[in-house]
C-alpha cells in the first residue's frame, strides 16, 4: 500500500472501481433468490461472489444447521467454491462478495483473508455483524481494506428472516425466540 500524498495510505488501491448501486442491487436480487433456498431449519442467509468480469463464480446459502456445521455459514461456502472456481487460486482479488446478511466476524474474517475487492451485504446485523454493527473488520484491517457497502436491498433482506423468525414461533419449536426483527439472526439458536 504505497502512502498518498499527506502520508494516508491508498486505500484501495489497485482495485476496481465500486459497483454502482443499481448493479449491487441487481447481483442482491440475485444474493436473495439464492437465500430463498436455505434448508428449513436454517436462518436464510443467501451469499453469490462475482468475478472480475462479472460472472457469478458461486453461490451458497446458510447451511450451518443443516450441515451440524459452525463453520458453515453462506459466505464461506460461497468463498470456498468460488476459489474452486477459479481453479488454482485462493486470491479472490477483484472478486465482489454479496450476501443478505451483513457478515460476521468469522465471515469478514474469511473475505479479508481471501483478499475480496467489495463487500455488498443487505441487512445490517447489530449482535453479530463485524462490517460495521459490532466489529468493523475491512476499515480495521491494516493489510488489506476491501469496498464496503451495507443496507442494499436492506428491507427485503430483512422481511425474509422475519417471516422465517416468525414461522418458528408460529411452530412453537422456538418460542422464546422472540425476534420480530433481523436483530441477533445469527447469535440466536434456532433450536433452543
Ligand atoms: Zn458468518
Amino acid at each position: 500500500m504505497r502512502p498518498q500524498e499527506g502520508g494516508f495510505p491508498s486505500i484501495g488501491a489497485g482495485l476496481p472501481r465500486p459497483l454502482p448501486l443499481r448493479r449491487r442491487e441487481t447481483l442482491m436480487r440475485r444474493a436473495l433468490d439464492v437465500a430463498a433456498g436455505t434448508p428449513d431449519g436454517d436462518v436464510p442467509v443467501g451469499a453469490i461472489v462475482v468475478g472480475p468480469e462479472g460472472t457469478e463464480l458461486a453461490a451458497a446459502t446458510n447451511r450451518r444447521e443443516a450441515d451440524a456445521d459452525p463453520t458453515a455459514h453462506a459466505e464461506i461456502l460461497a468463498l470456498r467454491r468460488a476459489a474452486r472456481a477459479l481453479g488454482d487460486a485462493w486470491r479472490l482479488t477483484q472478486c465482489t462478495l454479496v450476501v443478505t446478511l451483513e457478515p460476521c466476524s468469522m465471515c469478514a474474517g474469511a473475505a479479508l483473508g481471501a483478499r475480496v475487492g467489495e463487500i455488498v451485504f443487505g441487512a445490517y446485523e447489530p449482535k453479530t455483524g463485524a462490517c460495521g454493527s459490532v466489529w468493523d473488520l475491512p476499515r480495521e484491517s491494516p493489510l488489506h481494506r476491501p469496498e464496503v457497502t451495507g443496507g442494499v436491498l436492506a428491507p427485503d433482506c430483512e422481511r425474509l428472516m422475519q417471516r422465517f423468525f416468525l414461522s418458528l414461533r408460529r411452530g412453537g419449536g422456538a418460542a422464546g425466540l422472540g425476534a420480530t426483527t433481523v436483530e441477533g439472526a445469527y447469535g440466536r439458536e434456532p433450536n433452543e
